[in-house]
């Protein structure tokens, strides 16, 4: 691994998809943290043109910086759909620079949003591991456990309903033809309740294990 001067307010670390670039020394919103270094390649030459890897950065219609570089410690950056950093790119003097773009506080990953073309091409496909995206799947999969609690109560509560009535039924042909009028007795409903409860307890057991 590249060696970072400790005078550098990062380091390298893991991450959740692998390395990372992690701040060492509080960044303040807006300071310039690291430049993005590396080859330029001209798109009007045949041979640039057929570089591919997934660290280049393009500056405009014409350059882009081979970002794939040892030297290139800024290629350890995550990409963050809500990030804490920003690429600066000065077109003219085809130059990157990543800046805070938000008080960075010591251990916190550095980010910055790749863009709309990276982000179909290579994080779509596998699906984005940044800490906004992460959120969003764990709150939908917390949501989607939820109806399915929900769908399950509504339809054992419908069970247990059916049940009582057909016990009321019965009860109520067994009180000399006295019709209970779809009225059920209290002491069954309270009955077909416990069950409820009970499998209830039974399928969290089963899906514990
Ligand atoms: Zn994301």
């Amino acid at each position: 691994m590249p060696v970072i001067p400790s005078s550098k307010p990062y380091r390298i670390g893991r991450s959740r998809t692998g390395l990372g670039l992690f701040a060492t020394k509080p960044i303040k919103k807006g300071a310039k943290i690291i430049r993005y270094i590396g080859p330029m390649l001209d798109c009007n030459k045949k041979k640039d043109d057929a570089v591919e890897n997934k660290y280049l950065f393009q500056i405009n219609k014409r350059w882009t910086i081979d970002g794939s570089v040892r030297k290139n410690i800024a290629r350890y950056i995550n990409h963050a759909c809500k990030p804490n950093a920003e690429s600066d790119v000065s077109s003219r003097k085809r130059k990157v620079v990543i800046r805070a773009i938000k008080n960075i506080e010591p251990g916190e990953e550095i980010n910055y949003d790749y863009g709309t073309d990276y982000f179909k091409e290579y994080l779509k496909p596998i699906g984005c591991k940044c800490d906004a995206c992460e959120k969003k799947r764990k709150k939908q999969r917390a949501e989607a456990r939820a109806e399915k609690q929900r769908e399950k109560a509504k339809a054992e509560k419908k069970a247990a309903k059916q049940a009582a009535k057909a016990q009321g039924a019965l009860n109520g042909q067994q009180v000399n033809g006295h019709a209970l009028n779809g009225k059920i007795p209290a002491g069954k409903s309270a009955k077909a309740k416990s069950a409820t409860t009970k499998s209830a307890r039974k399928t969290k057991q089963t899906r514990k294990g």
